[in-house]
Order: C-alpha cells, then sequence, then structure tokens
C-alpha cells in the first residue's frame, strides 16, 4: 500500500482555503442522518465533539474518566500558541510555521503546519467568546509569555491552569450539544476495539467500567482522540490513565503507526525521588521565562551540594555554570525541549548534578525577583536600594505569574523555591508519534480519523512548547469539522449501521476472549509489576539518549517480558464488574507491544533529529545530527501480526517553503 498525504495542490498559504473551497458539503438536513464516534474528550475530541454536533452530526462521545472535564488535557500549565502578533514583536503566520518546522527537526509535513498557523488565531477569538479567562495585561488586552524555540511572544495563558480553562470552554460547549440530545456521552466506557466493516470503520466495542458490561456501538466515522502514550515509560507527567489502547487497537486492524520514537523529554520536571513513585510531576515550561537553569561549575562544589555541605546560594555567580546561556547565547534558556533536555543529562553525566541521585540541575528565579522588585520599586517611587524591599516586591511578581506552580513545587519537594532555587530534571512527557493520517486527519483506515496528540501530529521529531493545545483545538474546531464532511458527503443514504453485522459479533467476541483470558491467567505478578519493567527498559535503552546496542537490546528484552506478562500475570475479580486491574492489563498490553515497535523505529532511523536523539549519530559539540539525504521521511509502520513483522512505508517530506538546515539555536 502506498501512502498518498493527499496535500492539495498550490501554494502553501492558499492550500487550506482552496480546499475547503472545493470539498464537498453535508447539508444540515442530512447531517442528522449521520452519526460519528468520537473516542476521548480531551481538548481534540472535546472541540471535536462539540463542533460536530453543533454542525448537526448525531454525536457518540467516549472517555474513560467520569466526565470529559478529567482528560489529561486538564494538566496542561503553561499556554497555548497563536500567530496573533499582539505585542507586534514580529511574529505572523509564516513565522509560526516556520518555527514549528524548525523545532521539529524538518521532519514534519509542511501543509499541514502551515493550516496549524492559520487556524492558530481562530482558536482564541473561539476560546474568548467562551468566556476562557486568558490572561490579560492591565490594559485589558490579552497577555502573552515566550516558550522555547522562539524569538517572539505568542503563548496565550491563564495562569499555570491553560488546559484547564481550555477544557472548560470545550466542556461547556459539549454540553450545551448533550442537553440537546445531539451528543451522546459515555463516560467510564472504554473503546477496546474498531469495527470494520466492507473496509469501512463503522464502529467500536467499548466496556463500561462500572458494570464490565460489553458494548456495540456504530457510526458512519470514527475519530479517535485518545491522547499520547508517553506512559509507555511507566513514569512520566502524563495523568496516570493515559494510555495507548485506542490508538493500538486501530492500528492493529490497519492504521499505520507514524514516528513511534519520536518522544518529548520535558527539561523542567521534579526530578525522580525514589522507587515509590508512580506518577511525575511537570514544572511548565513557562517557567524558562523568568528562571536561570545553572549547575556548580566546579565537580567539588557539585559533590558538596549532593553531599549536604553547601547550599546552592552560597555559590557566587562566578562558581555558576548557566550552561543553556553559555552554550547558546542567542536562545538561552529558550531554547526548545530537546536541546535543554540533552543538554541537562549532560551536565549530570559529567558529574555536576545537584541532588542525592547526581540526576537535577538548578531553575533560579534570584534575578527575577531583583529584577522585577527594582522596577516596582521605581514604578512606586520607593527606594530601589533597599534589598529587603525588592525582593519582597519581586516575589510578590514571580508570585503573581507562576504562583500555583511554585505552591505545587512546595508541596512535593518541601522547599521554598522563593529562596532556594528549584532542581530539575528532564521526564517523559509528550509523543509526537502517533497514528499516521493524511491532509484529511484520516488514517488508512477509510472512515478512521485520529486527532490530537493520537495522531503523528505536526510536531514532526520534537513539539514547541505550548503547541500541544494549538493542534489538538486546531483539529476538533476547525480541520476535522471540515474533512469529515467531505468524507462522509457520500453517506448520507446509508441510513442506519446495524450492531448485529457479523463484524460487530467477531469484534466482541474478540475483547471477551481477551477479558477472560487475563481474569483466568492465575499468575504470580501485579501488571505493574510488568509496568515498571517495561519502563526501566524504555528509559534505559530508549529514553533520551539512544545507540544501536541499547535498541537491539531492548527490543529482545520488551519481547521476552511481553511473554513472562502473559504467562505470569495475575489479575484478580471478574470481567462483568468494576476492575481496575483489569483496565490496567489491556493497556499495559498493549504497550508492551508498542514499547517494542517504538525501539524498532528508534533503530532504524540511523540519524539525530528532534526528540531521538541517536548517540552514534552527534556533532563534536554533542548537537543532534540529521541525516536528511536518507531519513526526511515520516516512518509509517504497517501492522502484520507482531511488532517485530511490522512493515516499514516512507511518506517523503518535502520542504518548498523552507529550507533544510541543520538546526542551530546559538
Ligand atoms: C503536565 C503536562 C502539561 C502540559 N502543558 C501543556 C501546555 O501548557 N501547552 C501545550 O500546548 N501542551 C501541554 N501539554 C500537552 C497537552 O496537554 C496534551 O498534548 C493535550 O492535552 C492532549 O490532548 P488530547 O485531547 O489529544 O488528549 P487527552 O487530553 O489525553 O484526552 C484523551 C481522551 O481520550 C480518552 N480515552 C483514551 N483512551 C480511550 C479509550 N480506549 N476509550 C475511551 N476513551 C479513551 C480519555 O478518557 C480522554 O478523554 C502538557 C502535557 C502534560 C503532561
Amino acid at each position: 500500500m502506498s501512502l498518498d498525504s493527499k496535500i492539495p495542490n498550490g501554494p502553501i498559504s492558499d492550500k487550506w482555503t482552496n480546499y475547503k473551497d472545493h470539498i464537498n458539503l453535508v447539508n444540515p438536513a442530512n447531517k442528522r442522518n449521520i452519526d460519528i464516534i468520537v473516542v476521548g474528550t480531551g481538548l481534540a475530541g472535546g472541540s471535536a465533539a462539540a463542533t460536530l454536533a453543533e454542525l448537526g452530526y448525531n454525536v457518540k462521545a467516549f472517555c474513560f474518566q467520569d466526565s470529559p472535564r478529567r482528560a489529561h488535557s486538564i494538566a496542561a500549565q503553561g499556554g497555548i500558541n497563536a500567530a496573533k502578533n499582539y505585542q507586534g514583536d514580529g511574529d505572523s503566520t509564516f513565522r509560526l510555521f516556520y518555527d514549528t518546522v524548525k523545532g521539529g527537526d524538518y521532519r514534519a509535513r509542511e501543509a499541514n503546519v502551515h493550516r496549524l498557523a492559520e487556524v492558530s488565531a481562530n482558536i482564541i477569538d473561539q476560546c474568548v467568546a467562551q468566556g476562557v479567562p486568558l490572561a490579560r495585561e492591565y490594559g485589558g488586552l490579552l497577555d502573552n509569555r515566550s516558550f522555547g524555540g522562539t524569538l517572539v511572544s505568542r503563548t496565550f495563558y491563564a495562569k499555570g491552569q491553560t488546559g484547564q480553562q481550555l477544557l472548560l470552554g470545550a466542556y461547556s460547549a459539549m454540553n450545551r450539544q448533550i442537553g440537546r440530545g445531539k451528543i451522546k456521552m459515555h463516560n467510564r466506557h472504554e473503546m477496546l476495539d474498531l469495527v470494520i466493516v466492507n473496509g469501512k470503520a463503522r464502529g467500536i466495542i467499548a466496556r463500561n467500567l462500572v458494570t464490565g458490561e460489553i458494548e456495540r456501538h456504530s457510526a458512519h466515522a470514527v475519530v479517535i482522540a485518545s491522547g499520547g502514550y508517553g506512559n509507555v515509560f511507566f513514569l512520566s507527567t502524563n495523568a496516570m490513565g493515559s494510555n495507548a489502547t485506542a490508538a493500538w487497537k486501530i492500528h492493529k486492524k490497519g492504521a499505520f503507526f507514524a514516528n513511534p520514537c519520536y518522544t518529548q523529554i520535558h527539561p523542567t520536571c521534579i526530578p525522580v525521588s525514589g522507587d515509590h513513585q508512580s506518577k511525575l510531576t511537570l514544572m511548565s515550561e513557562s517557567l524558562r521565562n523568568d528562571g536561570r537553569i545553572w549547575v556548580p561549575k566546579s565537580l567539588e562544589d557539585a559533590k558538596a551540594i549532593r553531599e549536604g555541605k553547601k547550599k546552592p546560594t552560597d555559590l557566587s555567580e562566578e562558581e555558576r555554570d548557566y550552561y543553556l546561556e553559555r552554550r547558546y547565547p542567542s536562545f538561552g534558556n529558550l531554547v526548545p525541549r530537546d536541546v535543554a533536555s540533552r543538554a541537562a543529562k549532560e551536565r549530570c553525566d559529567a558529574g555536576y548534578g545537584v541532588n542525592k541521585t547526581g540526576e537535577a540541575v538548578y531553575l533560579d528565579f534570584a534575578a527575577a525577583i531583583e529584577r522585577y522588585g527594582k522596577e516596582q520599586a521605581y514604578i512606586k517611587g520607593l527606594d530601589a536600594d533597599d534589598k529587603k524591599l525588592i525582593i519582597k516586591l519581586g516575589t510578590d511578581v514571580v508570585a503573581n505569574k507562576y504562583g500555583n506552580l511554585f505552591q505545587m513545587y512546595e508541596k512535593i519537594v518541601d522547599e521554598n523555591p522563593y529562596v532556594t532555587p528549584m532542581m530539575i530534571y528532564p521526564a517523559v512527557h509528550y509523543t509526537m508519534g502517533g497514528t499516521w493520517v493524511d491532509y484529511n486527519l484520516m488514517t488508512t483506515i477509510p472512515g478512521c480519523f485520529s486527532i490530537g496528540e493520537s495522531n503523528f501530529s505536526d510536531h514532526g521529531a520534537n513539539r514547541l512548547g505550548a503547541s500541544a493545545l494549538m493542534q489538538g483545538l486546531a483539529d476538533g474546531y476547525f480541520v476535522l469539522p471540515y474533512t469529515i464532511g467531505d468524507y462522509l458527503a457520500p453517506d448520507i443514504k446509508t441510513g442506519k449501521i446495524s450492531t448485529d453485522l457479523p463484524e460487530f459479533v467477531e469484534a466482541e467476541n474478540n475483547v471477551r476472549e481477551q477479558l477472560n483470558k487475563f481474569i483466568n491467567n492465575n499468575g504470580k505478578h501485579s501488571v505493574d509489576h510488568f509496568h515498571k519493567k517495561l519502563g526501566k527498559i524504555m528509559w534505559d535503552k530508549v529514553g533520551m539518549a539512544r545507540n544501536a546496542e541499547g535498541l537491539n537490546e531492548a527490543i529482545h528484552e520488551i519481547a521476552e517480558l511481553r511473554e513472562e506478562f502473559y504467562r505470569d500475570v495475575k489479575v484478580p475479580g471478574s470481567i462483568d464488574s468494576f476492575n481496575q486491574e483489569l483496565e490496567k492489563a489491556m493497556r499495559v498490553a498493549d504497550f508492551l507491544e508498542l514499547g517494542e515497535l517504538f525501539a524498532k523505529d528508534a533503530l532504524h532511523r540511523n540519524e539525530s533529529c528532534g526528540g531521538h536523539f541517536r548517540e552514534e549519530y552527534q556533532t563534536e559539540e554533542g548537537e543532534a545530527m540529521r541525516d536528511d539525504e536518507n531519513f526526511a521521511y515520516v516512518a509509517a509502520w504497517e501492522y502484520k501480526g507482531k511488532p517485530s513483522e511490522a512493515v516499514l512505508h516512507k511518506e517523503p517530506l518535502v520542504y518548498e517553503n523552507i529550507k533544510l538546515v541543520q538546526r542551530s539555536y546559538k
């Protein structure tokens, strides 16, 4: 099968407009005859469900939480990008497009990214109209801050709760349609398989997580908006329930899985404190606007700090190495995440780490507190030489900007970050890989779409901060509602899809069989036991830096672990009741397959790009070295019975509007 990305012809800035002008439309009366299933009601699925129902389609929406409000999207702290140029600092659609392609290390599809930049401004208008309380400046205008990988301020935010506020907006829009009966909301339901009839996605099999009942649901199209798969690493900043099952099940039914090895390791997370942990906490990238990252200049000081003999505040400016400012003078602390993460690892590997395990660097606000304090003293006509007053005034400004993040840090680490610099270390955060989709956001299964973090998205090999919310909402509010109409136009006379068709019976039987297998297994170890082991292999051998030897070992070890899992996992309870161990078993089974494909993808990509760092391919200064001649393509894997048998298809990436150069942030 050859991949057809269906990119419209014409100049890049006209493609989306021309496309919309020429697609098939479904008239309002006919939309009432069409059912659409949306799996996932985070920002991507929530915005899609609301918009599709508003257009008149009958939507059946599913999420495994007890409410769409609890989707992982709620955790997003820092903000959402849009090319509004409110700051007048040189932003434009082209610059957002350029920054995103460059940030992704030239491994994204140009046409999609340009469309994303074009619709970005509409998202802000839509959310403001919904009443989302985005931060404003004193004069009432929407405020912006900066995120990594850019030289402009284009990030809109709502304190450190941007995802929550945007999700409440999407949820309100959904609720209007739930109230009108146009969205039938199925909370606490997990999709466990896709049903394909005559080559088209026509429904799903879902388990009611409260009663255990297995249900069949039909529709004319299925939209997957199930989020990312970062939890394949066990420890990540993702919500505990985030999983790959929906995306993986459609992969096994024919949807190609693209670039699984592109994972983002976020530089500013609270370091791992021990084996007991099941979750890592992000400290928003917005903190890099004001925080300066450093480690001690000398190994002796680093050792003394680790042993508790010295405090960071004992070290003078000259004794500190602000390594990002030193290595990347033009972007400084605001280099993209992959660059900042690797630089932290490099310093810690060289022995400069500052916590007990040697895996932490400082994020220090002292300079910002002083700078803001002096500014406030000047504004208020107070004594700018009064050190105590300056610190008080500056602390108030920093608290206003990031107060909830500082409070969260203090609660977890039990140290006051206004006084002692925060300790941070990179952690798994986001997955750029996912189900392959064409320009219409349709997978290789006709009628099965994928949006938000679950698709392989617009971020290439590295996503810039604040661009995931932008992409999820662009897909849901502004892209899918057009593209799905074009696909559904010939379906207006099809009528209801029966759930009695043999394809539904077969899919349901398969799901029952898998569930029963776990319950009857009677092994010795919990699901978490295997998940943790998988996470360790992934972090050690497929994590921030990879090499061929480690990847070959990982592939072998994951396959063995999977066999052990099926032999020895113990899942208590029954299938026809509330059973969280059973839910986890199904999810970890999929992670155990996805992990292997992930490593296989990383092994085949003999280059370093974005979040994919192969130790064999780096410059003398330790920067990622791309190989555009041989690897400027999307790797889309076709399932053939086992991850080891997966077949690679390549979608060549053509750059007509941006010149391919080795990325530099110096
Ligand atoms: C801590 C943190 C902070 C972040 N901050 C930012 C930020 O400031 N800016 C930014 O742009 N990005 C940020 N991101 C990334 C961003 O939050 C996510 O990429 C984005 O929210 C994903 O949205 P989504 O709708 O695709 O998926 P999710 O929000 O993960 O939603 C997935 C949905 O799918 C449902 N689901 C999954 N599987 C199934 C199944 N089998 N059956 C039924 N339902 C299913 C879930 O119930 C849920 O409703 C952050 C990420 C993290 C981890």
